[in-house]
């Protein structure tokens, strides 16, 4: 059984009316999977992250401030989300979800948080709805335990992972991949030890083989003892922000090739679901489901 982790709170944060964060898909997919016959023991919650612990990983003025809504308004603006409790509460799970989904990965494979992918959160500010960065801290955590000694973070969200990129650029034991939009968010770009940049209007064929090629690539040169997966369903072809041209069937076959690559060399996936963005949340939920389906986790 795949440890799938999930809390209310992911989906319990109050936006102004018609903001662009799809903040309902969460709680939606969760049922999706309970209807789909996910079994409730299943399930693991996450308790939110003792912010202590980040402070060590990243600035802990930045940390502090976000905490006591101390962060400033042009800063706020940046990251996309009105500053409220609610909104540590859950950034604050929703990190220790990624985390706990890393360590639950080592012992049963594969495991999978129902949010994640703040990879646009850098050491001491925030960007693109990310506030902490959870595949980072994530890789940091595994770092810690004894069989682990080369962590890959591969970033397949259609935009840059240029806060992991950033933050990880000094560990040698962290690799980061990121397979995305060339011209799209962020229009600064980050140096990953592997950036696949796709033109607008990338489709399954040529995206399934950059993927293909970089994971390659990287399990090969990297030989990491773990992988955190990104799998933003945003390389839709009906995102709003994507740009790409990707099908449902695109989807499912790239999340099928990472775990049976991944399966094949014996590594331990932990995946995070990734950005997505269509106003039509059920289409929405269906294309997170995939990621679900390919890990056979329901
Ligand atoms: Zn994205």
């Amino acid at each position: 059984m795949i440890p799938l982790i999930f809390a209310p709170i992911y989906s319990q944060l109050e936006l102004p009316a018609r903001h662009r964060f799809p903040v309902a898909k969460y709680q939606q997919l969760y049922n999706q999977l309970v209807a789909r016959g996910a079994k409730p023991a299943q399930f693991v919650r996450p308790v939110p992250l003792d912010y202590r612990r980040i402070e060590d990983a990243l600035c802990p003025r930045y940390v502090s401030r976000f905490i006591n809504g101390e962060i400033d308004r042009e800063a706020m603006r940046r990251i996309g989300f009105p500053w409220s409790e609610q909104l540590v509460e859950r950034t604050l799970t929703a990190v220790a979800g990624t985390i706990l989904a890393g360590v639950l990965s080592l012992d049963r494979g594969k495991a999978i948080n129902l949010t994640g992918g703040y990879h646009h959160a850098f050491y001491d500010y925030g960007a693109g709805f990310c506030i902490i960065n959870d595949l980072y801290l994530s890789a940091l955590n595994l770092l810690t335990k004894p069989a682990i000694n080369r962590v890959l973070i591969f970033d397949c969200d259609v935009h840059q992972g240029d806060g992991t990129a950033a933050l990880a650029q000094d560990h040698e034991d962290i690799f980061t991949v990121s397979v995305h939009g060339e011209k799209n968010f962020p229009f600064r770009k980050q140096v990953s030890d592997i950036d696949v940049p796709l033109p607008k209007g990338t489709g399954d064929d040529l995206y399934l083989e950059k993927v293909e090629q970089s994971l390659r690539m990287a399990v090969n040169t990297f030989k990491p003892d773990a992988v955190i997966y990104d799998a933003g369903v945003d390389i839709h072809c009906d995102d709003d922000l994507g740009h790409f041209e990707v099908s449902n069937e695109g989807i499912l076959a790239r999340d099928q090739l990472v775990f049976e690559a991944c399966d094949r060399a014996g590594l331990p996936v932990s995946a995070v679901i990734g950005g997505g963005y269509q106003r039509d949340i059920q289409a929405l939920v269906n294309l997170h489901e995939l990621l679900f389906q390919a890990a056979k986790a329901v």
